[in-house]
């Protein structure tokens, strides 16, 4: 059976100056050798909860535990240095002055010499710098420079790993590759982690739990998946899958809406509300009849992503692959499997 490697209960923390707290009440478990990937807009609260795992932010209610051990409750506080965790930020923050295997060497208390060379090789290699190990940061790129700073941190094998963003400094190529490189490294490791971001498809990509935050709570945690094909709200739909809605009203066992009516199955406390359509569950077929306009085209290499108009003048995206293509002013009739729609109540 998995052990709890993390366990946050009941967590707020305001900041003095506000009275709208930036963590409310959040409550969540890891489990050991899992990847948590906390995810949600700019100023949701992501960077103060990460902060109060690692002890440098103080929540007015809430409890810690990191493995069997309290590190933040009422009556207890263990600083940051006892966490036994690994801390990675955006700015690689590795010492200029030092070479590479001096960094990763950095946080190694070892009093045996051999010991901490081997341990700094062993990182390195895993980490694939073990070529670079008397270069200076100055001589890396920005992604070998993360790279580093993520040997440091797992030098001295901590029980979890914190990332805040580690990979939003970097170009798009580099970001791609080193987000499969991260959580290969954390899972040859064993190391379970939290990794920050605010870039959906990366959290959906890397992590075993994705928790999605908005305005200081927890939206929804779950696998990936669940997160992507059950979203909880309409908020979760949208930041997730980036999900197109409209104004749907209920007749029968239908849900009507200005571009067609769809039958889907669930039981909904009200007869109004919002329905949601994914982007790649739409079936395009030209029909001059119709009301949908192309209004926009663009090629993205594997698929098309067109903008549609509907009557009332609100936009839908839809993208579909390139086996197909219709014309910019064309009128299309969409279709859509039942079970890939969702009704979502209407937010005020
Ligand atoms: P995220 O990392 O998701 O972008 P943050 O945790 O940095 O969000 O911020 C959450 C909220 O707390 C924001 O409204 C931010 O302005 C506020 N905040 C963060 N740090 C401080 C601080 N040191 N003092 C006051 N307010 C802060
Ligand atoms: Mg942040």
């Amino acid at each position: 059976m998995q052990k709890e490697i993390l366990k946050l209960q009941n967590i707020t923390k305001f900041f003095v100056e506000s009275d709208i707290p930036a963590v409310n009440n959040i409550s969540l478990t890891l489990q050991q050798g899992d990847i948590l990937a906390l995810v949600g807009p700019s100023g949701c609260g992501k960077t103060t909860l990460l902060r109060i795992i690692g002890g440098f932010e103080f929540p007015q209610t809430g409890e810690v535990q990191i493995g069997e051990n309290k590190v933040c409750s009422p009556n207890n506080w263990i600083q940051p240095e006892n966490r036994d965790i690994g801390i990675v930020f955006q700015d690689y923050a590795l010492f200029p002055h030092l070479t590479v295997e001096q960094n990763v060497a950095f946080g190694l208390k070892n009093s045996d010499k051999n010991q901490i060379k081997q341990r700094v090789s062993e990182v390195l290699n895993l980490v694939g710098l073990g070529k670079f190990a008397t270069r200076y940061p100055y001589e890396l790129s920005g992604g070998q420079q993360q790279r580093v700073a993520l040997a440091r941190a797992l030098a001295p094998k901590p029980k979890l790993m914190l990332l805040d963003e580690p990979l939003s400094n970097l170009d798009i190529q580099v970001r791609l590759q080193l987000r499969e490189e991260i959580r290969d490294i954390l899972k040859l490791a064993g190391t379970s982690a939290v990794f920050i971001t605010h870039d959906q498809e990366e959290a959906l990509a890397i992590a075993d739990v994705v928790g999605v935050m908005r305005q200081g709570h927890l939206e929804q945690i779950g696998k990936p998946e669940e997160i992507y094909s059950l979203p909880a709200s309409r908020f979760v739909a949208e930041f997730v899958t980036q999900a197109n809605f409209l104004p749907a009203s209920r007749k029968g066992n239908d849900w009507e809406t200005e571009i067609g009516s769809f039958e889907i199955p669930g039981n909904y406390s009200s007869d109004t509300g919002e329905i949601m359509i994914r982007q790649e569950d739409c079936i395009l077929q030209a029909d001059d009849d119709a009301e949908l306009k192309i209004t926009k085209r663009r090629f993205l290499g594997r698929e098309y992503r067109y903008c549609l108009e509907t009557p009332s003048g609100r936009e839908i995206h839809v993208r579909t692959m390139t086996d197909i293509i219709l014309s910019e002013g064309t009128f299309v009739q969409v279709s859509i499997a039942d079970d890939a729609m969702k009704i979502f109540p209407e937010e005020g």
